[in-house]
């Protein structure tokens, strides 16, 4: 049913529940994620609402999460799975389901009972969503230099700061999950806190950016105002902040991470499908040794990023820290999503440039890989730490 290998089997064999599951995942996905579809929501910056609707019917969100948050169990294998299928079809698309989920992850992790009693299965319902808003205009890779500031009050928080780049914000019903400073006097590290806040809540504002990819799912630059946070809405504990951001750090790197290897996966295949159909000097280009040798760097880059993901996986169900692997996938996995995507367009020749064809938006949407979710320097700074290094 689909072109590409599922797994290296690296983490073990697919299971048939696994298999069935992906198989109904790929039908509800072949159904509506038409080029077509995908095309609109890109052009027009829509978010596809009628795509994240299906997933809630098909249950997705529950899997990964315990039954007695109404989940469906299920472990990072599964996640991974379902990671590479729906950036198969686009990475915009995958943004839609990943953002939540890793928020979620964390919530799993760090939240309180009755946190994780309302907002999980709220999200599962599809009554609300979740996103993460860590960056500012002046902290990027230095999250440290957050300013957003939560000022304690009677019953709570009052917010104020601003946000930016954080990935559907401004969708329907979406909780952010906010990185703020909560004590002034501490040194960054040890004085930030993490907190809910709807967006609708008075004094939010969501602004979509314009951005050069991944525009259906938006990005989006967030104002608060004298934001009133209620105290059941600190998650992990008041000014350790900086640890909840790390509780999910790595299962949402090689999550990630397995997204790069499923859209560059699906550069390939369609590359590779234009290659074997497009003519020129009477045979088909990809017979023309220079495409057929770049197409295979293509394929054996994907497989070697998908390995780096799978490895570092392994590493996090067995317990043990994984940051080096962790960094490795996401480095890895991000730049090659970007080199095929840009490989894909010289394949494509002019067909490649026009917006009618699906290449072009990979070299867009890839474009944003090696910068989002800790930057390619970023993972190389840790990849040589790990090596007695201080770069
Ligand atoms: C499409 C998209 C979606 C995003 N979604 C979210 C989201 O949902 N929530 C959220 O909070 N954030 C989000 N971000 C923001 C993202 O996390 C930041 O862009 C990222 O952390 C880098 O920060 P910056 O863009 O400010 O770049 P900077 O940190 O200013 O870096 C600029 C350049 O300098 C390099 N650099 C910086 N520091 C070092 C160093 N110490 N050593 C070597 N090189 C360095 C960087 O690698 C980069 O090349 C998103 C970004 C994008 C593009």
């Amino acid at each position: 049913m689909i072109s590409y290998q599922r797994s290296s089997n690296l983490l073990g064999e697919i299971t048939d529940d696994q298999n069935m599951y992906l198989d109904s995942l790929h039908r509800v996905m072949s159904k509506l994620a038409t080029e077509d579809y995908l095309q609109r929501i890109d052009r027009e910056g829509i978010y596809p609402d009628e795509i994240y609707k299906a997933w809630v019917e098909l249950g997705l969100f529950r899997i990964g999460f315990p039954e007695e948050y109404g989940g469906l169990g299920g472990d990072l294998k599964d996640l991974l799975l379902i990671s590479q299928e729906l950036a198969h079809w686009s990475y915009d698309i995958y943004s839609a389901y990943s953002v939540p989920l890793y928020t979620a992850l964390t919530l799993l992790k760090i939240g309180s009972e009755a946190q994780k009693q309302t907002f999980l299965p709220a999200l599962m319902d599809g009554k609300i969503k979740l996103s993460t808003s860590i960056s500012e205009p002046a902290a990027g890779s230095d999250v440290s230099a957050i300013q957003s500031y939560a000022k304690a009050v009677d019953g709570g928080w009052l917010l104020n700061g601003q946000k930016l780049w954080n990935t559907a914000a401004g969708a329907n019903g979406n909780v952010l999950q906010v990185l703020a400073r909560s004590d002034l006097d501490a040194p960054a590290r040890s004085g930030m806190s993490m907190f809910l806040v709807p967006n609708d809540s008075p004094g939010v504002e969501c602004r979509k950016l314009d951005m050069l990819g991944r525009r259906g799912t938006g990005t989006y630059e967030v104002f608060f105002t004298d934001v009133f946070i209620p105290t059941s809405n600190l998650v992990g504990e008041l000014n350790k902040g900086w640890r909840g951001l790390l509780a999910c750090l790595q299962t949402e790197r090689v999550l990630t991470s397995a997204g790069y290897v499923g859209s560059a996966q699906k550069v390939v295949d369609i590359s590779l499908n234009y290659a074997k159909e497009r003519s020129q000097f009477g045979k088909n280009i990809g017979d023309f040794q220079v495409i057929a040798h770049m197409l295979a760097d293509m394929q054996t880059e994907v497989d070697a990023s998908r390995l780096l993901v799978e490895r570092a996986a392994s590493i996090i169900i067995s317990g043990a820290d994984a940051m080096r692997e962790v960094s490795m996938a996401k480095l890895f996995g991000s730049e090659t999503y970007a080199k095929v995507s840009n490989q894909g367009m010289q394949i494509f020749g002019a067909y490649g440039y026009s917006m009618e064809y699906e290449i072009q938006r990979h070299f867009r949407d890839s474009r944003s890989t090696t910068v989002g979710a800790g930057s390619s320097q970023m993972q190389r700074n840790t990849i040589a730490g790990s090596m007695g290094l201080k770069p």
